[in-house]
């Protein structure tokens, strides 16, 4: 049974409840981690509180770049064992979840560089005074993990918040967060102090909405959904809590009849398979120059075919979906695929060996779907793209545009100017202009416009995110 870390310890919940993880490869439980409740929160929050207080704001930014540098380098030697737990806890085929613990140690080594290049400015001012602004840390930072990325997701917003001088209070998914509580005795062993970060379990009613609600939490950066995202800014708005929020996606694909499809097309289906399409950057959404419209579904059709779908440990294009509800979801899109009669261009396989009782989907190409219908504008979250034609670059630019959401585009053209014009005119956070976001780009600041949530982590930009400026003048004569 898994216990909550607390102040580098340990903990049962004072509840004295658990909930059972699943492993999505079979569907059947595996182990338990603690069903905590506000109690636990504020017992977090407290050890947090005086960690900052007592220890952690008297280590110099050189001194946390270390710590972190160290944590990196630990991940690193763990980085098999963390993607094992990573995998069975979210069903990864296994080179994905290699390249999870690497993408944490990763955003530990970026941030540990990070820690002593944060640095105001002096402004200039009237005669007789000096300015200067400080970027200062917001104290007790609450972090709130979804499911599908625990160990990237962590690495970025944790180990920027740290980076940065704040000390952490974090609530990973119930769905899936063993490989955390294992980083976090990792920081313990490495020598972050008793309560710099601290890990409660539980579900998002209970122990997430307390954690947003507890008056010691001085900034929230929260991952998810856009429904649950708009419940913890009305929570925080209560208290003028600072929140930072990393929500979903509908992302485009827009293809125009010059790009180089040979790069293209593995990276179009690289963007929805990967994770078995739980991602909030998925290229959901293929946007196809109708002069090169039938050719290329043809050859992606050919391409969907060859796709595997099997057991986390089979290692194959795909695993399953993190549970039952979620294999549900993708369910209910595709019944109204059929319903409104769009047309399945082709489709993948679930392997013979993927026991009945697992979360599987074979990943799925549709066509013609209507740029209004429910699969183009509402986040899947499963490895199903839906195919739609545009006449010219304004109509690629309207049917990019015309979601809710605006996280990532990609951009596939060899025109220069209408590289620029495209990445001008596409609403969104990101746009990849021949690429779609290869090599995990830790450096790069992420975030989204519209209800993909606003806010930046990653790279140095997430550090302002996780500071506060203050401003100094001094009258000096
Ligand atoms: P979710 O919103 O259901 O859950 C996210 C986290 O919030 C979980 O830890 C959950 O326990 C917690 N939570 C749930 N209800 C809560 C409440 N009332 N108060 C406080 N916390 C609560 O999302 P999910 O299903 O776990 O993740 C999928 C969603 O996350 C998708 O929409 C996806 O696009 C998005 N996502 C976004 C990014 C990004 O960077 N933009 C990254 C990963 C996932």
């Amino acid at each position: 049974m898994q216990l909550n870390y607390i102040a580098n310890a340990s903990l049962p919940s004072s509840s004295g409840r658990t909930i059972a993880m699943l492993d999505p490869s079979d569907g059947q439980p595996f182990d338990e981690i603690q069903r905590s409740n506000a109690s636990d929160i504020d017992f977090a929050v407290r050890a947090a509180r005086q960690s900052l207080e007592a220890v952690w704001r008297k280590f110099s930014p050189a001194e946390r770049g270390r710590l972190l540098m160290r944590l990196s380098l630990k991940v690193t030697e763990h980085a098999e064992e963390l993607a094992l737990i990573e995998q069975r806890d979210c069903g990864k085929p296994t080179r994905q979840a290699l390249a999870d613990a690497a993408a944490l140690a990763r955003y530990f080594e970026f941030y540990a560089g990070a820690c002593d290049k944060l640095h105001g400015e002096t402004i200039p001012y009237q005669d007789g005074y000096s300015v200067l602004t400080w970027r200062e840390p917001h104290g007790v930072t609450g972090h709130i993990i979804p499911w599908n990325y625990p160990m990237q997701i962590f690495g970025r917003s944790v180990g920027g918040a740290l980076a940065a001088g704040n000390v952490c209070v974090i609530k990973p998914a119930e769905d899936a967060c063993l490989s955390l509580l294992r980083v976090a005795q990792l920081a313990a062993e490495v020598g972050f102090p008793a309560g710099a970060i601290n890990i409660v379990t539980g579900y998002g009613h209970e122990v997430g909405d307390a954690l947003a609600r507890h008056p010691g939490i001085d900034h929230i950066s929260f991952t998810g959904s856009p429904s649950v995202g708009t419940l913890i800014s009305q929570v925080a708005a209560q208290r003028h809590c600072p929140v930072t929020l990393e929500l979903g996606g509908k992302s485009p694909q827009i293809v125009f009849a010059d790009a180089d499809l040979d790069a293209a097309v593995p990276a179009i289906i690289n963007g929805i398979v990967q994770n078995a399409g739980q991602t909030c950057s998925a290229g959901s959404r293929l946007l196809v120059d109708h002069v090169i419209y039938e050719s290329l579904l043809e050859r992606l059709g050919h391409e969907f075919e060859k796709l595997r779908v099997g057991p986390a440990t089979l290692d194959l294009d795909l695993g399953p979906l993190i549970r039952q509800s979620q294999q549900q979801r993708v369910w209910d899109f595709l019944s109204d695929a059929q319903v409104a009669n769009i047309e399945m261009v082709a489709q993948g396989k679930v392997v013979d060996e993927a026991p009945q009782t697992g979360f599987y989907q074979a990943p799925t190409l549709l066509r013609d779907v209507p740029a209004m219908h429910r699969l183009a504008q509402e986040e899947v979250f499963g490895p199903v793209l839906v195919a739609m034609s545009f006449r010219d670059e304004d109509h690629a630019v309207e049917l990019a545009n015309a979601t809710p959401f605006g996280l990532v585009a990609g951009v596939w053209t060899a025109e220069g100017a209408r590289q620029f014009r495209m990445a001008r005119r596409v609403r969104s956070g990101q746009v990849f202009i021949n690429n779609y976001g290869a090599g995990g780009g830790v450096e790069l600041p992420f975030g989204g416009v519209k209800s993909s949530g606003h806010g930046r982590e990653k790279g140095f930009e997430a550090l302002h995110g996780f500071t506060t400026l203050k401003t100094v003048a001094i009258k000096h004569g």
